[in-house]
């Protein structure tokens, strides 16, 4: 159990998508900059064992760390803003804590006795809430519980924090709560009963929480901030104020006005190490805001109705932007409404064009007109994962002439498979968990623009993909102006392409964004937004 480690656990009342991941990742870089050793984790009430089976639609992108985990698109921004590594452990949904528990009755367990919501299910969580502390690791573990307080299927998580409090002790034990204070226009009023309603509940619950964080439009003039902590049972100085930011990156440091970091401090008896270390995030948010150039970027991918689905590549855009001091305007184009005859005119205007990850034959038609225009017209391009393939696909058809050239996964029959499924992928009958994942070693030729990007030869990024480039088809391909210049050093597996005769043009089958953070931007996403500027001066 739990050593010494300090918990906080941030709820969520009144509505969803307040951003307790934002809130969690500002309090845990606010933490760290005083020296802390912090770490977030994420529990999701939802029943699949992870989001990995949900159609981005959903629920937003899924994120994948380095040991192969598909998790919840919030586990991006921890890595993002604090710049260390998140694992498996640190996403636990409903559906995995059922499951451990009904494989443990099968085994027999629990010798005989009925299994039960409590003590069972409750005990799992728990000793899931403390996996991460088992070794020592950290000062600090942040606790971000999902859904909102009230929501029948969070329940269990609540009372497992209800029960965390007496494994931890109250020194070790903190609850933010994360609140909306609406705004009524016609009264010209902030409200605080939804927040009143939403205390309750947890109350009912058994947990007082320390802290409240209020998200508004409006400053909490310090009457309603009074109100609040008299209705609510906080200190006066514990309600914090979160008014609505113009970047996500903003809030660390509005959180450090309003002396969060502070008040937890107090409140879990930290000794307060002293407070330093932002300075590379201002330097970060001082060239966001203040960028000396500018392009314009397609987007093009079939989930762009919801941009949630890209977060990752949106906010390496950000990061990669920033470091050069270029502001990149990010157009998302639907692929399924680009084709033969409107290309031209959806994508004259773009500086670079990025073709997108993505799964299946919808909107497949309109990405490879747009390889084909970027290929052409010498637009500066990115290919992602699926982007790659579309790449690979686009040159074998238009290049080498076979015209039927495609992915299996699109044309099973195709006479020119170009790619195609790995052996061992053809074998299995599961969905979930079952594809490349993970963070997988690439070798990089020299020279080439991958190897001037990265700047060494030897990289390691995350995939997520059944799918891979047919080596059968590569000599005819580098013969042709269409080179492998990044291989997976133990299979041989083709992770970069890129053309011979254009100013920048790279497909890669991983994922740069995911590794991507505020403090280091990922060098591939920093190279195609100076090939964009160049392209847009020439
Ligand atoms: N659908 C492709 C595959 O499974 C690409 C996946 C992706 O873009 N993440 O290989």
């Amino acid at each position: 159990m739990a050593s010494s480690t300090k918990y906080i656990f941030i709820t969520g009342g009144v509505t969803s998508s307040l951003g307790k991941g934002i809130i969690a990742s500002s309090l845990g870089k606010l933490l760290q900059s005083r020296g802390f050793k912090v770490t977030i984790q994420k529990f999701d009430p939802y029943l699949n064992i992870d989001p990995g089976t949900l159609n981005p639609y959903e629920h937003g992108e899924c994120y994948v760390t380095d040991d192969g985990a598909e998790t919840d698109l919030d586990l991006g921004h921890y890595e993002r803003f604090l710049n260390v590594t998140t694992s498996q452990n640190n996403n636990v949904t409903t559906g995995r804590i059922y499951n451990n528990v009904i494989t443990k009755e099968r085994k027999g367990e629990f010798l005989g006795k009925t299994v039960q919501v409590i003590p069972h299910i409750t005990d799992e969580i728990k000793s899931n809430f403390y996996k991460l502390s088992e070794d020592n690791k950290y000062d600090v573990i942040i606790t971000e519980i999902g859904g909102c307080v009230g929501d029948i299927e969070s329940l269990p998580f609540i009372e497992a924090v209800r029960q965390a409090r007496w494994d931890l002790g109250p020194n070790n034990f903190l609850v933010i709560h994360l609140t909306l204070i609406p705004y009524l226009s016609a009264a010209k009023e902030l409200k605080t009963k939804p927040t009143q309603h939403s205390v309750k509940q947890l109350l009912e619950a058994g947990i007082q929480p320390d802290i409240l964080v209020c998200r508004t439009e409006h400053h909490l003039p310090s009457d309603v901030k009074k109100k609040l902590a008299l209705f609510c049972n906080v200190q006066l100085n514990s309600v914090i104020e979160a008014m609505d930011a113009d970047s996500i990156y903003d809030v660390p440091l509005l959180m450090k006005k309003e002396k969060l970091d502070e008040r937890v401090m107090t409140k879990l008896k930290l000794s307060s190490k002293e407070n330093t270390d932002l300075e590379k995030w201002k330097d970060f948010l001082g060239k966001l805001k203040n960028p000396t150039q500018e392009v314009t970027i397609g987007l093009i991918g079939k989930y762009v109705s919801l941009p949630d689905s890209y977060k990752s590549i949106i906010e390496a855009f950000t990061h990669a932007g920033a470091s050069i001091e270029c502001h990149v305007n990010l157009k998302l184009l639907s692929s399924e409404e680009i084709n033969t005859d409107n290309f031209k005119e959806k994508l004259v205007d773009l500086d670079g064009i990025l073709v997108a990850p993505g799964f299946g034959e919808r909107g497949f038609e309109g990405k490879i007109e747009t390889v084909k225009f970027a290929r052409e017209n010498k637009i500066p391009f990115l290919g992602i994962c699926l982007g790659m393939q579309v790449a690979v696909i686009e040159f074998a058809r238009n290049v080498l002439g076979h015209t039927k050239a495609n992915s299996t996964e699109m044309d099973p029959n195709t006479p020119h498979p170009v790619i195609a499924l790995m052996e061992e992928q053809k074998k299995i009958d599961q969905m979930g968990g079952t594809m490349r994942l993970g963070s997988y070693a690439c070798d990089l030729k020299k020279p080439s623009k991958s190897f001037q990007a990265y700047g060494k030869s030897k990289i390691q990024e995350r995939h997520r993909h059944r799918y891979e480039f047919n080596n059968d088809f590569l000599q005819e391909m580098e013969k042709n102006g269409m080179l492998a210049t990044g291989k997976n050093p133990d299979t041989g597996l083709v992770e970069i392409i890129e053309l011979k005769n254009h100013p920048w043009f790279v497909g890669v089958q991983f994922h740069p964004e995911y590794k991507s953070t505020v403090l280091s931007p990922q060098p591939l996403f920093v190279r195609f937004i100076q090939a964009a500027i160049n392209n847009k001066i020439k």
